[in-house]
């Protein structure tokens, strides 16, 4: 299968659902994706190619649905996998970054211990928006020490440029979603 088809194969599988989690919002819903045993393998493989050899030692998820991709990229890579949560849902001793969404506001935090200096580190999540939650995770990494490789995303609505956010990383991103693929009204920037 080529990288296009995968790409089509795995669109086909997002559900689009409209004004989620409020008005003119279109929430990218990828649990029929997940739900496919073909669909999830082939995200996850996908997901992963582009760090193989970068000698990634930590895969940072973005709550929530950057855990369920980024702990399989981790296994697959040989990597660690660490959390990157919600304001108050870690146990231990935290950092935090506050960040704007597309949605609204929140803060992210990691465990002050989870990584360390020398740690060559990707950062996974389900959908790049505004690219307001990376942004908040790769000043989070930085504030370790550790080398951030990359960013790694299912998908990207690249009609909100969240990829001019993050800094000059490495992007990386299975399903691009272009301007001329929805009406603005959908696009969740009117
Ligand atoms: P942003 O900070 O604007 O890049 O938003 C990215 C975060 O919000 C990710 O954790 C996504 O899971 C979630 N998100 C933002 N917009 C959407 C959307 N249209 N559909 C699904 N998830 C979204």
């Amino acid at each position: 299968m080529s990288d296009t088809d995968a790409a089509d194969r795995l669109r086909s599988l997002v559900r689009d659902v409209a004004d989620f989690p409020s008005p003119g919002i279109v929430f990218k819903d990828i649990t029929p994706l997940l739900a496919d045993p073909r669909g999830l393998a082939t995200a996850v493989d996908a997901m992963t190619a582009p760090w193989v050899d970068q000698d990634v030692d930590m895969v940072v998820g973005i709550e929530a649905r950057g855990f369920i991709l980024g702990a399989p990229v981790a296994r697959a890579l040989g990597a660690g996998f660490v959390p990157a949560r919600k304001q108050g849902k870690l146990p231990w001793a935290t950092t935090a970054e506050s960040y704007g969404l597309e949605y609204g506001d929140d803060v992210l935090e990691l465990h002050v211990d989870a990584l360390v200096a020398d740690h060559r580190v990707v950062i996974i999540d389900d959908v790049l928006a505004t690219g307001g939650t990376a942004s908040a995770a790769g000043r989070l990494v930085a504030s370790t020490g550790a080398l951030l490789v990359g960013f790694g995303f299912l998908i990207e609505l690249a009609f909100l440029g969240g990829r001019d956010r993050l800094g000059g990383h490495h992007v990386e991103s299975v399903i691009v979603e272009s301007a001329d693929d929805e009406p603005l009204i959908e696009r969740g920037v009117v």
